[in-house]
């Protein structure tokens, strides 16, 4: 029974499929194709009609995704994009290095992601309306022209309401869909469910291994509705070019490999029941701890569908916690520790403990428990048995 329990289990995924990988990578080799070619516009196709988004645009990875989709969206070096403070670094990253500024809004207490409230707090008491609709920073005269909600653990952020504001405001809105493969929404607005990847004008996915859909190595995609996106993106991944050696732009070398296109193609038919045991094991989750007093447990909407890439539960002494469950061979994870408006990468931006006090809260009482297609009931007793153990020592 004191076997370890991993975090996340990367091989037995791989060991059920392993003849159909390898022969991914057999098939590779003697078509001597590697970048580009069949294997990786089969799995766009196959990816775009996943997400119902008309386009899908592999890339070298999920940060690339974030770039090249702000970047070809139109987001000009001095221009503000705003997000959160409670995502991993990438999303950051990819704005600064799009060359705009990074704009903060703080998160919803109940399900992490944006809300849209502070959104338009931002906008209408920091900035001041410019000539075409876009809030111009009261502070910097920067104009704001995009936003990046973050679908953060598996669940699509409130998106009525943030199309609402980024109709009003002529703001782009690409999804960071990087934890959030086959995420549903309820929109009240058209009264019907939409994948996460096809509500913005552009999306970017992450498949690196530990995602719910990963590569064996680095690989993201983009998708989106939009053509003239869909063209620019492309040309952004291939160093500007739509035709060899004519380079209309500068762009990246930022493709997808074909290997691990072929093998996003053989997992990606499994990703479904992949997803619906992760939702059977949340559940399940949610009804043992609903005993565990002082344990907040994750918040799905009714107009959602979380894919629970993490499940994370929230608790005011998570360190003793997670000392006793790593104790009890358990082992658990952080995410994230340090908001990024408190990064020492961000120092310079000048902000200060207090400035968005949900994200600062819940960084430290969040603790993400084991979860990946494969965690066995008995389990998920035995982590919640030990949980419960460690409320009475308490
Ligand atoms: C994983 C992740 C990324 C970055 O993806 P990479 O493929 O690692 O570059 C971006 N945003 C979020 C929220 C992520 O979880």
């Amino acid at each position: 029974m004191n076997k370890n329990i991993p975090f996340l289990d990367l091989v037995s995924p791989h060991l059920q499929l392993e003849d159909e990988l390898i022969s991914v990578f057999r098939d590779a080799l003697r078509a001597g194709k590697f970048i580009g070619g069949p294997a990786v516009e089969g799995f766009e196709k196959d990816f775009a009609l996943f997400c119902d988004a008309k386009y899908c645009i592999g890339v070298g990875s999920g940060t690339d995704a974030l770039r090249f989709a702000l970047m070809a969206s139109g987001v000009k070096p001095g221009q503000i994009v705003v997000t959160v403070p409670n995502t991993f670094i990438a999303t950051t990253e990819a704005i600064s290095q799009a060359g705009a500024s990074i704009g903060f809004v703080d998160i919803d207490e109940k399900t992490y992601n944006m809300d849209p409230a502070k959104l338009r707090e931002y906008i209408e008491t920091q900035c001041k309306a410019g000539s075409d609709g876009r809030p111009i920073h009261n502070k910097t005269g920067q104009t704001v022209s995009a936003v990046v909600p973050v679908h953060l653990y598996g669940q699509v952020a409130d998106m009525d309401a943030i199309v609402a504001m980024a109709r009003t405001y002529n703001l782009k809105i690409i999804e960071d869909a990087c934890q959030a493969h086959g995420a549903q929404y309820f929109s009240k607005k058209e009264n019907r469910w939409r994948m996460a990847g096809s509500i913005g004008h552009a999306a970017a996915f992450s498949f690196y291994p530990g995602k719910n859909l990963g590569a064996c190595g680095e690989a993201g995609a983009v998708t989106t509705n939009d053509e003239a996106m869909a063209k620019t993106t492309k040309m952004i991944r291939d160093h500007g070019q739509a035709q060899k050696y004519y380079h209309d732009i500068e762009g990246y070398n930022g493709r997808l490999d074909a290997i691990q296109a072929g093998i996003l193609s053989v997992k990606l038919k499994h990703l479904p029941a992949w997803t619906e045991t992760r939702r059977v094991a949340a559940k399940k989750y949610n009804e043992m701890l609903q005993r565990a007093d002082g344990i907040g447990t994750p918040f799905e909407g009714e107009g959602s569908k979380s894919v629970y890439h993490l499940y994370v539960i929230r608790t005011k002494r998570r360190e003793e916690l997670q000392s006793y469950l790593v104790e009890n061979n358990i082992n658990t994870g952080l995410h994230y520790p340090v908001p990024l408006h408190l990064q020492k990468a961000y120092e310079c931006l000048g902000y200060k403990k207090g400035d968005f006090p949900v994200s600062e809260e819940v960084a430290e009482e969040l603790i993400s428990l084991p979860m990946f297609p494969g965690l066995a009931d008995h389990q998920q007793k035995y982590i919640v048995e030990k949980i419960q153990e460690w409320q009475f020592k308490l």
